[in-house]
This record gives structure tokens, C-alpha cells and sequence, in this order.
């Protein structure tokens, strides 16, 4: 069984960019999930360290500068 855990308030989270919920943490085998407690669809990181700065990353209301597309070879 997978076990949560409150983030401590001190921390800075960014809310969910979905639903604006507070992200817990789950501790799955080994390994830490930041996540959306209210929909398992919502945006949660990779399985490993508790990686708030990726959660924040990806919940932030504007995507930093992220090359999505990838570069156009040169003539
Ligand atoms: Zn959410």
C-alpha cells in the first residue's frame, strides 16, 4: 500500500495547475511521487526523490522557456 505524506508548509509548492489543490508526496517501493491528491491524472513527477522542483516546474502557470519543438535542421 502506497502511504502519503503532507508536504511541510514551509516548503514552497506551486498549487496544481489543474484542480489548485496542494501536492502530497507518496511513498510508493523505495521511491517518492510528488502529486495531486485529488485526481491520479493530474501532473505527478517520475517515481524516485521527492522532486518538488520539478512538480513546481510543471505547475507553473507559465511554461519557462522549454524547447518543446524540436530545433529545424539547417539548410
Ligand atoms: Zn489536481
Amino acid at each position: 500500500m502506497a502511504e502519503y505524506f503532507q508536504i511541510q508548509p514551509a516548503i514552497f509548492c506551486e498549487p496544481c495547475k489543474d484542480c489548485g489543490a496542494r501536492p502530497v508526496i507518496q511513498h510508493i517501493k523505495e521511491k517518492f511521487v510528488v502529486l495531486c491528491p485529488n485526481d491520479k491524472d493530474h501532473y505527478k513527477t517520475k517515481p524516485g526523490l521527492v522532486d518538488i522542483k520539478d512538480w513546481n516546474l510543471k505547475n507553473k502557470k507559465q511554461i519557462p522557456f522549454v524547447n518543446i519543438v524540436p530545433a529545424q535542421k539547417a539548410p
